[in-house]
């Protein structure tokens, strides 16, 4: 642990978040945590068993790799869902340790039928239905082909999911068409049902629509930036706080990413500061460095923009950022001291730096910052 940087993770703020997720989706609805992209930023490894730890049973990841990670991170009884890329070996392994996957292809569904036959095993398949995003998924004019593979073949296939996702259930803009992949969903339910395959659970939403369309949440819903303590979008914020008295946000960030001060140095009026002339003092100044650059994951673009909190105040950052070192302006915080504690994502006292004010300021980048974080920087629990 001699990272100049770590990364933070509250569980009080995460038992905030999957108390507000449970209370909206019910306790007919099942929950499953996508811990893709690293857990969002947070670390699969720290951030899986404060999950399990708060009775979280059913997680979602994109890759093998990541479900093998999950596994490992946790030993509670729980399922995990593939909803990317597993293939050869990975798709073996993922039958044989009876880990979920999404068939959105042919070529999945015969591989996983001949692996599943030769291990004498059960596929536990989600079929993904092509519904309007154009990624993934079945057209309507293969599902006479899957429907009779799962008629022919249930000792070997479980019908475990029928899903689909939707293209931008988080903005208004793309209404018409989310309603469009939410009829044909429904026509596809239809199709198997009627054919006596039902699926055991059914699923179509992430946070956002979860939250916009509640009528679409069926058996499980896959719930992502929201247990992080994110809105997936501004509209999908405004839209759940209009009409309520109460409009201070329901969900917490879990986490902080926090640093300490390096050294501090005087600079007197007229001295550029840093790397080349972007940045000259004005007056006599104070200024303290961060080991933490663009090589740790803070974006270059924050030269002379970003914020930081020191002492539960908020400071610019001057200059240019540097491959492993910032520095910030701390001439109205005289009495900063070495040591330190700074904040560059996350809560000091009242003040908060967000992730989307960490980059430009739109929430849907929030995904990108977030998943952005590097691997190496140490993640540990906190109250
Ligand atoms: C990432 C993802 C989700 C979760 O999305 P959020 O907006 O983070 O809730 C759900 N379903 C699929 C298929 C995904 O890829």
């Amino acid at each position: 642990m001699f990272e100049p940087s770590y990364i933070e993770l509250s569980r009080s703020a995460l038992l905030n978040n999957l108390r507000f997720l449970r209370k909206r989706i019910g306790s007919h609805v099942k929950l499953s945590c996508v811990v893709k992209g690293n857990a969002y930023g947070h670390g699969i490894e720290t951030f899986v068993p404060m999950l399990c730890e708060a009775g979280v049973g059913h997680f979602s990841v994109f890759s093998a790799s990541e479900a093998e990670r999950v596994r490992k991170a946790c030993s509670c009884g729980h399922d995990i869902m593939i909803m990317g890329e597993v293939d050869g070996d990975a798709l073996e392994w993922a039958i044989s340790e009876g880990i979920e996957f999404f068939v959105f292809d042919k070529h999945r569904l015969e591989q996983a039928l001949d692996i599943a036959q030769r291990k004498n095993r059960k596929a536990l398949i989600h079929i993904e239905l092509e519904t309007g995003m154009n990624r993934t998924g079945f057209e309507k004019s293969e599902l006479d082909w899957v429907a009779e593979k799962l008629e022919e073949h249930p000792e070997h296939i479980h019908f475990r999911g029928l899903c689909t996702h939707y293209a931008g259930a988080e903005s208004i803009a793309n209404y018409l068409r989310v309603q469009r992949q939410m009829r044909r969903y429904r026509e596809g339910l239809n199709y198997f049902e009627s054919r006596g395959l039902s699926p055991e659970v059914r699923h179509t939403c992430c946070s956002a629509a979860m939250m916009m369309f509640p009528r679409n949440r069926y058996d499980l819903v896959r719930v992502g930036i929201m247990q992080y303590g994110f809105w997936p979008s501004a509209e999908t914020f405004v839209k759940y706080v209009m009409g309520r008295k109460n409009r201070k946000d329901p969900l917490k960030r879990v986490i902080s990413w926090k640093s300490h001060v390096m050294s501090i140095k005087e600079v007197s009026p007229g001295e550029f500061i840093g790397y080349g002339q972007s940045y000259q003092a004005r007056e006599n100044m104070r200024t303290a460095v961060i080991p933490v650059g663009y090589s740790h994951g803070y974006s270059r673009e924050l030269s002379n923009q970003g914020r930081v909190l020191i002492r539960g105040q908020r400071v610019g950052v001057v200059g240019i950022v540097n491959m492993n070192m910032l520095l910030v302006d701390i001439t109205e915080i005289p009495e900063t001291e070495v040591g330190d504690e700074v904040v560059l994502i996350g809560y000091q006292g009242d003040m908060e730096i967000t992730v989307a004010s960490f980059g430009e300021l739109t929430n849907q980048l929030n995904y990108e910052l977030l998943t952005r974080l590097p691997h190496h920087l140490p993640r540990k629990q906190t109250d």
